[in-house]
């Protein structure tokens, strides 16, 4: 297995091969960035496929944590974990402690918390083990992140419609929503409370239905919500939307959502571009879950109305980026992904200096 030439490294600082006999853990914790500050990124425990792809998941997922946390205005690096794993299955206390032992030897350089197949309360059973855990259930935890991420998205779309509709408010915003699940729904919740008219698809027909009696959206079919002609496309279900093949299809004129990696490709931010279409670049505007979780490790300890107030820097960037992008005529994809760059570069520079 190649690590350093593999495509998704991208001068990541460490990598690590975690194997613990007793407990059958498996894992590799990639640790992207620290020039920032130490890195946070989640634990996703996942029947991988291969080896080969739970490393590719733990390169790719670090580095895109280090671009959210320094578009956020966080002191923090980017870093990732996966255990290989089905976690209905392998998920043991032992196996827990033991990635906690692991994440506890790496003395603060890491902060883990749940993902994709963890609990709030596997995160208490790894912290038996170690001080660098958050998200864990009880008092002083930062809870669910899906609110705060919903409320960063909408204050993302306010700031699109504005760019790029001239439109300072949502009363009347034709909004369709792809994935009604944590994020999605609690989204539709804050559009409809200001007025805006929304279409939703879900494959779960409760969820649907529930949209359609307390928002009063209109249902449409899965295959097709992207198509819609609306104001906003707002992807909040899967990765890998904004394709060569649906992009064509598109109706609207901004796309601003939650899901993570909504481009297919690099080439799918430029496309949207020359279509003329606004994309809120999904690292960005997504990051209000992870700034969340990171005021618990504020030297007060975590503050909900501080959570809440530190939203604000989601607009303010999407902003920044928005008004570059439009100045440089080219995608913000491209810029915000440059804009992490410089920072990041700026840091190494201080810290070499
Ligand atoms: P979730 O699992 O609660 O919800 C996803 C929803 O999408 C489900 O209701 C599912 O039925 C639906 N779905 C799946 N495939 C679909 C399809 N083809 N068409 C329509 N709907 C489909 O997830 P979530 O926590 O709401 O997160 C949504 C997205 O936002 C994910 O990409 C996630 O990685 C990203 N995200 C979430 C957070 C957070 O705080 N939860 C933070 C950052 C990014």
């Amino acid at each position: 297995m190649v690590v350093f030439s593999h495509p998704e490294f991208r001068d990541h600082e460490e990598v690590r091969f975690l194997h613990d006999a007793r407990s059958g853990l498996r894992a590799v914790i990639a640790i992207h960035s620290t020039l920032l500050g130490p890195a946070l990124g989640g634990c996703r425990m996942w029947p991988y496929a291969s080896e080969a792809e739970a490393l590719s998941d733990a390169l790719r997922l670090s580095w895109a944590m280090t671009l959210k946390a320094a578009m956020a205005g966080l002191r923090l690096g980017g870093g990732k974990s996966v255990i290989l794993g089905d976690p209905k299955r392998d998920k043991t206390p032992e196996l827990l402690r033991a990635f906690g032992r692991e994440v506890e030897r790496m003395g603060g350089r890491y902060y883990t918390g749940e993902d994709v197949g963890m609990s709030p309360e596997d995160m208490a059973v790894a912290g038996e083990a170690t001080r660098y855990v958050l998200g864990k259930p009880g008092q002083g935890s930062s809870g669910d992140p899906s609110p705060f991420t919903a409320r960063g998205v909408l204050a993302g779309i306010e700031v699109a419609v504005r760019h790029r509709l001239g439109r300072g408010e949502l009363c009347g915003l034709k909004v369709a929503v792809q994935g009604l699940g944590h994020v999605g729904m609690a989204l539709c919740a804050l559009l409809h409370e200001r007025g805006a008219r929304l279409w939703v698809a879900d494959l779960d027909r409760d969820k649907v239905a529930d949209a359609r009696r307390r928002f009063g959206a209109e249902v449409v079919p899965p295959e097709r919500v992207q198509a819609l002609d609306v104001d906003v496309f707002s992807p909040c279900a899967l990765g890998g939307v904004l394709n060569a093949e649906t992009i064509p299809e598109l109706g609207c004129r901004v796309v601003a959502g939650s899901a993570n990696n909504q481009l297919a490709t690099p080439a799918d931010g430029r496309r949207l571009h020359e279509r003329g279409i606004l994309y809120a670049p999904d690292y960005v505007i997504n990051a209000g879950g992870l700034i969340n979780i990171a005021q618990e490790l504020h030297p007060e300890g975590y503050d909900r109305a501080r959570a809440l107030a530190a939203l604000e820097v989601i607009p303010r960037r999407l902003q920044a980026v928005f008004r570059r992008a439009e100045a440089e005529g080219r995608p913000p994809a491209e810029v915000a992904d440059a804009m992490a760059a410089e920072m990041l570069s700026a840091a190494a520079r201080s810290r070499a200096a």
